[in-house]
């Protein structure tokens, strides 16, 4: 084996999976920003001012939960990583404090990024106004519409907001947008991924700021049980906190690793974002990775009650390691889901994501299925607090608030 630092190899491949397919105007862009990254990674220099942002200005290292009511409950020994406690309620500043550095290293005082429900624009927009950098956000503007909240916020956080006007007038266009932009001003302006997805330095670049989650767990697990988890478990959307937590422990064999995608309505209704349990390899948004298309390459549309799960790709080092074996992909319905919403409100106390709960849900059809045992140590990342989806889970739940 020996995953660790073997990947992505020189053309950004993880085996089959990665690489750039982009128009050839953008590769300039590409390669300044690998050739900054390169450098940056190497400058020890560059982490301890990013660790302080991480520490000061985040709040990290994220605490190790021992979860005991739900543990009590389910019959194994959970801890929770509380990326829920991170400043702005998710893992998603990691990366875009990451990002936000790493570009004013390459003399860059502008940040774009797209977002859809408005996770990614706010983690840019805090990581913008934290670093002074001017920020602007592409945006659907049907997802403008549905998300006038986060809208506001980014907009007290004094980034500008792009409602996109074009297409089906959400990600996608959104994306598309932000691209002619980043081509217009590549001289001032950085483009800020918000996930591993994307082409080369994108997925192993955020991967690489997202891995402090597992650097962190490692440590503090081993304090508190001397050893090893038995298994580890994450939600999948684009993929950015499941590499993360699963990346330092990729190399012990005897840790098992659970990416849970949004089965949605059901992985058999084609209501779902599962690209890794049902999607074909593909090229989305720059690069060759498993893909929710149907019979002739088109990108199918998807659905999750979580937001941040609703993308029909997923990080192409992910699907790599299914491929190989090392990581283990399955999904949960969002009624499941909301089952582990109220569940982990009730034993503990904590409100998840919506997109955390399908993890938290997915230690039950473990144990339920026998792939746990009595007293195994199993740890769920709890990407993000539930705070932004209280009104989908009341309405879900059938109560008027
Ligand atoms: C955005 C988001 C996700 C999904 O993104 P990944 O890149 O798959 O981690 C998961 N959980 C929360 C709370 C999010 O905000």
């Amino acid at each position: 084996m020996g995953y660790v630092d073997r990947y992505p190899d020189e053309d950004g491949y993880f085996g089959e999976y990665g690489g750039r397919f982009v128009p050839e105007t953008l590769m300039p862009a590409l390669e300044e920003l690998e050739d900054a990254f390169k450098e940056a990674r190497e400058d020890p220099g560059f982490w301890e001012e990013l660790e302080e942002l991480w520490r000061k200005y985040a709040g990290r290292p994220t605490p190790l939960y021992h979860a005991r009511n739900l543990s009590r409950r389910l019959g194994v020994k959970v801890y929770l990583k509380r990326e829920d406690l991170v400043h702005g309620g998710a893992h998603k500043l990691n990366n875009t404090l990451g990002q936000a550095l790493l570009a004013d290293r390459m003399g860059k005082d502008r940040l774009i990024a797209e977002t859809g429900a408005g996770q990614h624009g706010l983690a840019t927009a805090m990581a913008g106004a934290a670093l002074g950098k001017k920020v602007e956000i592409y945006m659907g503007a049907v997802d403008v519409e549905r998300q006038k909240h986060n809208v506001f916020r980014m907009e007290l956080m004094g980034a500008k907001v792009h409602p996109v006007k074009a297409g089906t007038q959400t990600l996608k266009d959104a994306i598309n947008e932000a691209l002619r932009d980043w081509i217009t001003n590549l001289e001032t302006t950085h483009y800020l991924l918000g996930s591993v997805v994307g082409p080369h330095p994108y997925p192993w670049m955020v991967r690489e700021f997202q891995r402090v989650i597992g650097r962190e767990t490692k440590e503090q697990i081993q304090r508190a049980e001397g050893g090893l988890p038995d298994a580890i478990v994450a939600c999948t959307g684009g993929g950015s906190n499941s590499i993360g937590i699963f990346y330092e422990f990729l190399d012990d064999e005897e840790v098992a690793l659970y990416a849970v995608e949004a089965a949605g309505k059901g992985l058999d209704t084609g209501e779902h974002a599962a690209s890794l349990c049902a999607g074909e390899t593909g090229v989305l948004h720059g690069c060759r990775t498993k893909v929710l298309q149907d019979e002739h390459g088109q990108i199918r549309t998807t659905h999750s009650i979580a937001p941040g799960l609703d993308y029909p790709g997923v990080g192409p080092e992910l699907a790599f390691l299914v491929d190989e074996g090392r990581v283990i992909a399955d999904a949960v319905t969002d009624e499941e889901a909301l089952k582990g919403f109220v569940m982990l409100n009730e034993t503990e106390g904590i409100l998840p994501a919506l997109e955390s709960a399908h993890a938290v849900y997915y230690v039950k059809k473990l144990v339920d299925r026998g792939e746990l045992d009595r007293g195994d140590v199993v740890v769920v990342n709890l990407s993000g607090r539930g705070d932004k989806d209280v009104r989908i889970a009341a309405r879900e739940l059938g109560v008027s608030i």
